[in-house]
């Protein structure tokens, strides 16, 4: 499960350590259409939004 960083918003993949605290969303922001849109590098394991769950 995605999850959405307190401080800048950013969105983030479960177990990612590059915020300080964060909330639990069960689906992306309409805005994320890519996994290009995800900046972290703890998407890099994902090829495709698809397995994002
Ligand atoms: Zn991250």
């Amino acid at each position: 499960m995605p999850v959405m960083a307190s401080d800048d918003f950013s969105i983030h993949a479960d177990g990612c350590d590059q915020f300080d605290d964060g909330m639990p969303i069960s689906s992306l922001p309409d805005e994320v259409t890519s996994i290009e849109d995800l900046d972290c590098e703890c998407w890099s394991g994902f090829d495709s939004l698809d397995e994002i769950e």
